[in-house]
């Protein structure tokens, strides 16, 4: 072997620890101590102390500035490792720290042929406010230690990896603490819900479940799978009979086009939403056959053949992890396409509606009748363009939906502002402060009068309409040619149309408004079952 290159050669300098703080400087908020290697013996001279300084002051005032202050507090080195901490007020400090082993690397480069080779950060600590103070104790998946005194939160996050200082995990660790700590507060307290507009009171001679109808006169089965319903033809006549109504007396007068869209929600979009954080126990998860060799599936039909079983350990080996989720919202997939995209200001607003793409959720427990289903049918129109023009479409929406459920449902409805769905979905509680009349979820509720007293029982949600503001845009990087780019969506539910309306007005057709019974046209001949 020939020699090695210079740099290994070198005879590293006897080990060095230098405290810059002297014992009257008090401790900072944020402390942030990190162990390098070198990619060779740290240089003789006095390299280091002379330039460390020099650069963490650089850098320390570049990523904190005026946000704060900070200082190199100590280091060390001995061989190839090199040890430094940095602590600081105001701004936390890692970004100071990655730029100061950036600049390091490239200046003992130059000189001495040495690199930076890898890092990881021993101890993290930051402080931060924590307000309302937490009820309870806050648990987070990774190492750390974690300290509320009053009002102040210290959170120790030990053994992080480069890659963790680099995506700002910190950042996130401390979100994620007071976020969990403001749902504490929320815990058990009523949803977010202030009245709108309510239709006057109807009469309601009709007071059944409409489910239980629909299955006594055969219209649905109850599904082969969980929370799913076959309808048949005169039920399957009237969803599509509203599908009709709402596109025909809402979308098209207002300009909207249809979409098509994939019915598979990618982990990306979700990721971006906010719905794999919020809401992961509500997916149905898609996986891919590992193979679709035949061979590799004989063990498995084998099975089956003889056994006429599903042999489940066999089909686990066989698929891959979920890769997936099955369409939970219509609108992350819409805003993908947009994604990375400048809109032209003449093609604003974007008014666009996908009704292909069926939902499935995971609803558990609170499955009931054709209102609360496992998979279900919805139009989701989604619109963007700029604050004003979203306000306006949002006043449009509304004038027509009232058409729509006073002059043709008839129905008893109520409008109200509530949680928005996009802090729901991704875990969020509360209203936004502030914004909640310009930006935010206006639920629609209809009376089922078989559940009771409208006072008193639980009204259906069976729709609602959001404007988001800029979280989606910004997030899937779409563009206007200038000014704010706002989007927002609204979601048309047909299960909820149909119970709705059945609630109250029953399955008999000649009890229906004269106006629905325009839309219905013929109704197909129930099939006779014997
Ligand atoms: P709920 O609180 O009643 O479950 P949600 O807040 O989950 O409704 P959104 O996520 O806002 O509903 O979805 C928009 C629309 O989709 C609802 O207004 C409703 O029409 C429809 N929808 C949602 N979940 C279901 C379901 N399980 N079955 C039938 N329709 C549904
Ligand atoms: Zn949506
Ligand atoms: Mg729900």
């Amino acid at each position: 072997m020939g020699p090695g290159p210079a740099v290994a050669r070198r005879v590293a300098p006897a080990a060095r620890t230098v405290n810059i703080r002297g014992p009257s400087v008090a401790t900072m908020e944020h402390e942030l101590q990190v162990e390098a290697t070198l990619s060779g013996p740290a240089p003789p001279g006095d390299l280091l102390a002379t330039r460390l300084p020099v650069l963490a002051a650089e850098s320390i005032q570049r990523s904190i500035g005026p946000r704060g202050s900070g200082q190199l507090t100590r280091w060390s080195v001995e061989g190839d490792k090199l040890s430094l901490t940095v602590e600081s007020d105001g701004a936390r400090p890692h970004q100071a720290v990655l730029a100061l082993l950036r600049r390091l690397g490239e200046e003992l480069g130059k000189s001495a042929h040495i690199g930076v080779r890898s890092f990881r950060a021993p101890l993290y600590r930051v402080r931060f406010s924590l307000a309302p103070p937490p009820k309870k104790e806050i648990h987070l998946p990774i190492p750390h230690t974690l300290t509320v005194d009053g009002e102040t939160a210290t959170l120790e996050l030990t053994e992080l990896s480069e890659e963790a200082l680099r995506d700002n995990w910190m950042d996130r660790a401390v979100t994620l603490v007071q976020e969990k700590s403001k749902r504490q507060s929320y815990e058990g307290k009523e949803q977010y819900w202030a009245l709108l507009k309510a239709s006057p009171p109807r009469e309601h001679p009709f007071r059944l479940d409409p489910t239980e109808e629909m299955l006594k006169r055969l219209w649905v089965r109850s599904g082969p799978t969980k929370g799913k319903w076959f309808l048949g033809p005169t039920a399957a006549h009237l969803l599509r009979t509203m599908e009709r109504i709402a596109r025909r007396e809402v979308l098209e007068p207002l300009g909207f086009s249809e979409v098509v869209q994939p019915h598979h929600d990618s982990f990306d979009i979700l990721l971006k939403t906010g719905h794999l954080e919020g809401l992961p126990g509500e997916f149905y998860y898609v996986t891919e056959p590992r193979t679709r060799d035949p061979a590799a599936w004989e063990t498995f039909t084998d099975l089956v053949k003889i056994t006429r079983h599903v042999p489940e350990a066999e089909l686990a080996k066989l698929v891959s992890p979920p890769s997936a989720v099955s369409c939970y919202a219509q609108c992350p997939t819409i805003y993908w396409w947009l994604s990375g995209r400048t809109l032209a200001t003449d093609s604003l607003p974007v008014r666009v509606y996908d009704r292909s793409a069926v939902s499935n959720r995971y609803e558990s427990g609170g499955r009931h009748g054709l209102e609360r289903v496992d998979e279900f049918h919805r139009i989701e129109p989604v619109y963007v363009g700029t604050p004003e023009q979203l306000v306006a479409l949002r006043e449009q929406l509304l004038e027509r939906y009232t058409h729509v459920f006073d002059k043709i449902l008839e129905l008893e409805w109520r409008t109200a502002w509530v949680t928005p769905f996009y802090m729901q979905q991704s875990g969020g509680v509360g209203v936004e402060e502030g914004q909640e009349r310009i930006k935010g979820t206006i639920d629609f509720e209809a009376y089922l009068p078989y559940r009771g007293p409208r006072e008193t029982s639980e009204w259906l949600e069976f729709q609602n309409l959001s404007i988001v503001g800029e979280k989606y845009t910004k997030a899937f990087t779409i563009r206007t040619q200038k000014g704010e780019l706002w989007s927002g969506c609204s979601g048309i539910g047909l299960e909820r149309w149909l119970t709705a309306f059945l609630a109250q007005k029953g399955l008999d057709p000649d009890a229906w408004p004269a106006a629905f019974r325009r839309h219905v046209g013929t109704l197909p001949a129930d099939i006779r079952f014997l």
